[in-house]
């Protein structure tokens, strides 16, 4: 086990502009935690893209070693639950925002931070799902708990050819639903429909100024896309359905009316997967395992290594990831 390792650090200087450079630390370094694991995989989400690029204030800590979820093995463990050898997979609880993250070949966290990693799955795999995938399926056990079956009509994913909506796409097909994927990249249109999309449809059909309400097109949906392409979603929600909301790709706002609401019982189900509690983490985890198909998951990701997460952040909040992105450590 190397006792120096690479990582990414992000420093903020007195008139509080931000430097990302690569580093070279070691297990003094890292923060206090009871469990030190090697970071085998990790991936690059849209937070760790706003945090690195610093268009959002996602890193609340200076310095910070950034990256919000990783899938490793445990080399040292103070924690009853962990022991060296085992696998672990963190999402979230403040990593890569306010302690030292996935971008490190080694992470020291709590221990009751981590979920054990499926074990159909290679710590590349659960990356490959990483936290948007993870996200996807929260969504997706939401409208479950709201009754929200294939057999009440059509569920639409936005923001479909990103992280959210391509895991949300491939699991939801597996289930049986009629998936409507909203995509600005009709280019991508046989990649989404390789996942399981029925329909394709245009963002610029949800993007613009929401009406009260619309023409009742889908039962549920799972929205990355935030402000008021989340407001037509919810006008466009026949009686009774359910809208899970986990993203903000086009904006915090939300531009709408009460009307989904108040006449046609529509409800709005919010998903946050940073605090989520363990329970509901580890059903997420066994659910991925069991429903998202292995060979959709491979088409969906993209490998790169420690080198190339600089350049991939800033492609992901320039919107031209598709899929996932799987960082392999050395
Ligand atoms: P990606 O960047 O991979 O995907 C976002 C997608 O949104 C893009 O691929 C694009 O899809 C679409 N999009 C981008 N910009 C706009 C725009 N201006 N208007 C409409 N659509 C747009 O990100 P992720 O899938 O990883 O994350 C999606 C969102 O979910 C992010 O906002 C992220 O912060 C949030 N998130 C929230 C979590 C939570 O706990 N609540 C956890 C994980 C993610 P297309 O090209 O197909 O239109």
């Amino acid at each position: 086990m190397p006792d120096r390792f690479k990582a990414i650090l992000i420093s903020r200087d007195e008139e509080k502009n931000q430097s990302v450079e690569t580093v070279e630390i070691g297990d003094a370094d890292l923060m206090d935690g009871d469990v030190t694991v090697a970071v085998e995989a990790t991936t690059v989400n849209y937070k760790d893209g706003l945090a690195i690029t610093g268009k959002a204030p996602v890193v609340r800590r200076f310095p910070l070693v950034p990256g919000i979820d990783f899938a490793g093995t445990v080399i040292q463990s103070g924690h009853p639950d962990w022991k060296e050898d085992d696998r672990v997979v963190l999402n979230g609880w403040g990593v890569g925002e306010t302690h030292y993250g996935a971008y490190a070949g080694h992470a020291r966290v709590k221990g009751e931070w981590l979920v054990p990693l499926p074990e159909s799955m290679t710590p590349r795999q659960a990356m490959a799902v990483g936290t948007a995938g993870y996200t996807a399926m929260l969504c997706i056990m939401a409208l479950e708990r709201h009754g929200i079956t294939p057999a009440r009509g059509p569920v639409v994913v936005t923001g479909a050819s990103g992280g959210v909506g391509s895991v949300a796409i491939s699991i939801l097909s597996k289930l049986g639903y009629h998936v409507v994927a909203s995509t600005g990249r009709t280019a991508e249109e046989a990649y989404l429909r390789d996942l399981g999309a029925a329909e394709i449809i245009a963002r610029e059909e949800l993007s613009g100024p929401a009406k009260p309400l619309g023409k009742e097109r889908w039962a549920g949906g799972v929205d990355a896309v935030g402000s008021q392409t989340l407001a037509n979603v919810l006008s466009m929600t026949s009686y009774g359905g359910a809208v899970a909301a986990c993203g903000l790709a086009q904006g915090m706002d939300l531009p709408g009316s009460v009307a989904p609401f108040i006449l046609r019982g529509v409800s709005l189900l919010g998903i946050d997967s940073v605090m989520a509690p363990k329970s509901i983490r580890m059903e997420a985890w066994r659910r991925i395992a069991s429903d998202l198909d292995h060979a959709k998951l491979a088409a969906l990701s993209t490998t790169i290594g420690f080198d190339g997460i600089v350049q991939a952040a800033h492609d992901i909040v320039d919107g031209k990831v598709r899929g996932r992105i799987v960082v392999e450590m050395a």
